[in-house]
């Protein structure tokens, strides 16, 4: 395989603008390439399926189902959990997530879709969930991952991760 091609073990860099069904922009890179490591869960399935073999320059229209992007949306829907229940100078505005640990010690995020009277109203979905995800994709980068970079799961530097 070229090493010129998207492929397992490499640094990509793309610009990318998202939109709903509706042809909303969700989420946009705008200049600032977002850099994942290709096979590493870094980036929704469908996405990451669609990109493989190809190159810097190439551009794609990639329609994701949510079955390959943020799931199908499960469960009973919004529940309300007391105000009191959040640190009293906790800024909590709806579309912010935190973890919750469950019986079984896992942490399970929680996204707060509304605020009531009392009530902190909160949502196990993410928010994209049960959304088809329109990427309009521009592949800007691709580069061996360097060992540090395949050992954490994530790249490093400029549109990756910085610590
Ligand atoms: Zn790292």
């Amino acid at each position: 395989m070229s090493s010129s091609e998207v492929a397992d073990g490499r640094v990509i860099e793309i610009e990318y603008t998202l939109t709903n069904p509706q042809g909303e922009v969700l989420d946009a890179s705008e200049g600032e390439p977002l850099a994942y490591l290709h096979g590493a869960d870094n980036i929704v399935p469908g996405l990451e399926n669609a990109l493989v073999g190809k190159s810097v320059g190439d551009k794609l229209d990639v329609v994701v189902p949510p079955a390959e992007g943020y799931g199908e949306r499960q469960g009973p829907g919004p529940q309300g959990i007391p105000r009191t229940s959040f640190p009293a100078d906790a800024d909590i505005v709806p579309g912010m997530s935190f973890a919750v640990e469950t019986e079984d010690g896992q942490l399970m995020p929680l996204w707060v879709v509304g605020l009531e009277a009392d009530q902190v109203m909160v949502d196990a979905n993410h928010p994209l969930a049960g959304v088809a995800l329109h990427f309009a994709v521009e592949i800007v980068g691709i580069r061996d991952a360097r060992a540090e970079e395949l050992e954490h799961g994530h790249p490093h530097g400029p549109g990756g991760h910085h610590h």
